[in-house]
Parts: structure tokens; sequence; C-alpha cells
């Protein structure tokens, strides 16, 4: 067993990673705890994603509140799944900013039925939620000028999702890697590419960044994102042997042995990036060969329970 697959534990809180840039982290890299961040410039502040609830939101708001009293002028949504954007609204007055797909997808999903989450997902309360879009939108490139310093947010086209994008600090050598980065915690990909998502991680690794706020998991060097490229290559290979002699996704899904993702928690996520590689493998398209995401739920919540039996 490889050392490095094996989960350490971290601390939760706000973590500094040069002047004026932070990073807001969860001690856990489970279902619905992401990190965040947030960037201090002269006049304003600019947020990084808000989080699955809106007392989540809110415990992060007043962390930033501790730091500065700068009005919080852009909030930045990495992608569109709940655990980033669900408490937008809690940075009310902010000018909201995310990738074209990323604003269209979170107003055709809204949010999930409340009585199934929190039936699935019991320590968390999603009385509250909302999707609140973007008021800006792009596609490949936008960058913010904050007091001479670049934010440049980048998308490298499909990989976790269709519309992820990462925030680099050129200057700094940071990156806001959001969900290009599962660290120790399992790689999820039910809505968008494997092919897509390590081209991703190559282009982004491309930028030399020195340190990476993930979007599960502790702050992390190259090293964090080499892990999350092991599982998804892992997989993918895997995957390919077994779609190759015709077994179904739920044969594969028992088939596959972890081996030292094992250690890695939400290891029923195979289902999901096994039911995406399915799709990819007979070359659909991601944006119009949608998973029922409900569906999939439950399907990796029976997978979880009998594990634990
Ligand atoms: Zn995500």
């Amino acid at each position: 067993m490889n050392k490095e697959y094996k989960v350490p534990t971290w601390e939760s809180g706000v973590r500094q990673l040069a002047p004026n840039i932070y990073a807001y982290i969860q001690a856990k890299a489970t279902w619905y705890w992401s990190n965040a961040g947030f960037i201090v410039g002269n006049d304003y502040v600019v947020v990084v994603d808000s989080l699955a609830t809106v007392g989540l939101t809110q415990k992060f708001k007043e962390e930033i509140r501790k730091i500065t009293d700068k009005p919080i002028r852009y909030l930045i949504n990495t992608h569109h799944h709940g655990d980033h954007i669900y408490g937008n609204h809690v940075f009310a007055g902010a000018t909201i900013i995310s990738h074209d797909y990323c604003r269209r997808e979170a107003i055709e999903q809204g949010i999930r039925d409340p009585g199934l989450m929190n039936t699935i997902f019991p320590e968390f309360d999603f009385r509250g939620i909302a999707v609140t879009p973007a008021d800006i939108t792009f596609d490949m490139q936008l960058t913010l000028h904050m007091d001479g310093r670049e934010v440049r947010l980048l998308h490298f086209g499909p990989g976790h999702t269709a519309g992820d994008i990462i925030v680099h600090l050129p200057a700094e050598d940071i990156i806001f890697a959001s969900d290009f980065i599962f660290l120790y915690s399992t790689p999820l990909g039910m809505e968008g590419s494997f092919a897509g998502w390590l081209r991703n991680l190559n282009a982004m690794a491309n930028l030399g960044a020195q340190t990476y706020v993930p979007g599960h998991g502790p702050v992390c060097g190259v090293e964090g994102l080499n892990l999350c490229r092991d599982y998804l290559v892992f997989v993918q290979r895997e995957a390919r042997k077994r779609f190759d002699k015709g077994m179904t996704v739920d044969e594969a899904a028992e088939d596959i042995d972890l081996g030292q993702f094992k250690q890695w928690p939400n290891h029923e996520r195979i289902l999901a990036n096994l039911e995406r590689l399915w799709r990819e493998f007979r070359g659909e398209d991601h944006t119009t060969s949608k998973l029922d995401i409900a569906e999939l739920f439950l399907r990796m919540d029976n997978m979880a329970k009998a594990g634990e039996l």
C-alpha cells in the first residue's frame, strides 16, 4: 500500500496563502464539505465560491469579517454544483461571475429535493438553499485587475463538469483549483468528461503554481494534483477493460478493486464515474447524455450503506 494515499487529518478554517489571499478549508472532504477562498483588495473583497448550506456560508462570511470589513464585490462560482453555489445569496449585493455553462446548468437543475437531500446527507441543514445564478459569464478566460494584481479565471474545456473554472493568481503562484482536485476524497466525474478532466489537469499543472486549493481536501502542492490524476487514470483504465468485455456498470463497480483508493472516503462514487465513463466510451456527448442524478445519489447511498454492513 502506497502511503501517499493514506488519508491524513487536517484542520478546518481560514489559511493565509499569501498577503491578502486566503483559503477557507473544511476538515472533511466528503459529500458537500467543500472549500472556498477570498482575496482582499484595497477597496473590496473577491470571494471564491459559496458553500452547500446557508449556515455553512454564513460561518464562512463571519470568518471573512474577522479579517476585513471591506465590501464583498465579486463572488466567483467555480462550477454549478450545490456545494459551491447554494449559499450564494448569503453574499447578497456581490456580483456573481461564472462560466456560461455553470449559469445555464445551475438554473436548469435548480435545487435538489431538500427531503431527499436531508435523508441522504442528514448532517446538513439544507433549509433556505437557493440557486442565485451569475450576473457575468464568460467562456474561456476573464481577468480581474485588483489593485494591479491579476486574478485570472480560466476554463479549459469539459472536465469535472462542462463549465469548471479555476482561479489563477500568477504573481503568487496560487490556484484555487476547485473540483479539478479532489484530495483524500474520491473524485466525482458524473457530469463531465474523464478524458477532458485529465487534459485539464495537465493544462493546470503547466501553469506552474506552487499552491493549490482543492475543492475538497487540504491545501496542497502539485503532489495533490498528481494523486487526483492517479485516481482518474486508474478508474478510466479499469473501466475500459470491463466496458470492452461487455460488463454493465453495476458488474464493473462490483468487480473493480479500488486498491489504495479504498482508503479515500465516498468510494461509492465509482458508480457515478462508471456511468459517465460508459457514456464517454460510447462516444456520447456529456452535455446531452445526462445522468439522473437523484437516482444516482440513491444508488450510491445504497452502495455506501451496504459497504458499512
Ligand atoms: Zn463539484
